[in-house]
């Protein structure tokens, strides 16, 4: 098991606050933010605006959001806000890249939240929860071995999720989804989180996952990346 990550710039040395002064929420690097039919997860189906943050701290071998590891546009978060608030929908996924890299995503959720949105955070799963305001959906990646990031999950965040909240799992093949039905059996396997199953697009048919699913009598919902379906691998939808 590796460590919690936490939030980056958090709790640098003994003694010190565990997170840092409130300069440091400031500013955020947004690499993209558009209006979207959410692709996946709890919201699957809604418009919501996506903001997309720049960075991950991992290369998940099926990455589809490679373009946000570096480039981005320096942003003060209360803008964020307005702009977020200009698109008039009520819905928000806060994205990557890993949106927890950054110190200040806690602070865009809570203006987001004061705004009316309903907002979720999509996580990958390395880095601590516990920064984000109560409110705010968490949606966790659990990386598979054919993420090529296996082990970069702590199981010490699974404390942190809450009803409402959704583990995923991406599976690239069969090894993949029986790994993932031994992470949900073991102990607390975050049972109070809805669960997630994905195929890797190109790499896993969805009809094989649902069948393995059904065989298994397995209390998960299956999905597919809906935005991909509607609109083909392009960006910005
Ligand atoms: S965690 Fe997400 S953004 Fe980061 S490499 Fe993996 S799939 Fe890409």
């Amino acid at each position: 098991m590796t460590q919690v990550r936490r939030t980056a710039g958090a709790g640098a040395s003994s003694g010190a606050a565990r997170y840092p002064a409130r300069a440091a929420f400031k500013t955020l690097l947004v690499n993209e933010m558009y209006p979207a039919i959410q692709g996946e997860g709890p919201e699957q189906g809604y418009p919501t605006v996506l903001v997309r943050l720049t960075g991950c701290n991992l290369r998940c071998g099926y990455c589809d959001s490679a373009h946000a590891y570096y480039r981005g546009s320096r942003r003060a978060i209360g803008d964020v806000a307005a702009d977020v608030a200009a698109f008039g929908i009520r819905r928000v996924l806060v994205t990557g890249g890993e949106p927890l890299a950054q110190s200040g995503t806690p602070a865009l959720c809570r203006a987001l939240l004061r705004r009316g949105h309903a907002v979720s955070v999509e996580t990958n799963g390395s880095y601590d929860l516990s920064a984000l305001p109560r409110g705010v959906r968490k949606v966790v990646d659990v990386k598979t071995p054919g993420s090529g990031e296996e082990g970069s999950f702590d199981a010490g965040i699974l404390g942190q999720i809450s009803r409402g909240d959704v583990l995923k799992f991406v599976c690239t093949g069969r090894e993949d989804y029986l790994w993932a039905r031994r992470f949900l059996e073991g102990p607390g396997s975050g049972r109070r989180a809805g669960v997630v199953l994905m195929p890797a697009w190109s790499e896993l048919e969805a009809r094989d996952l649902a069948r393995w699913v059904l065989e298994d009598r397995l209390p998960v919902r299956v999905q597919v990346q809906l935005h991909k379906l509607l609109w083909g691998e392009r960006r910005g939808v």
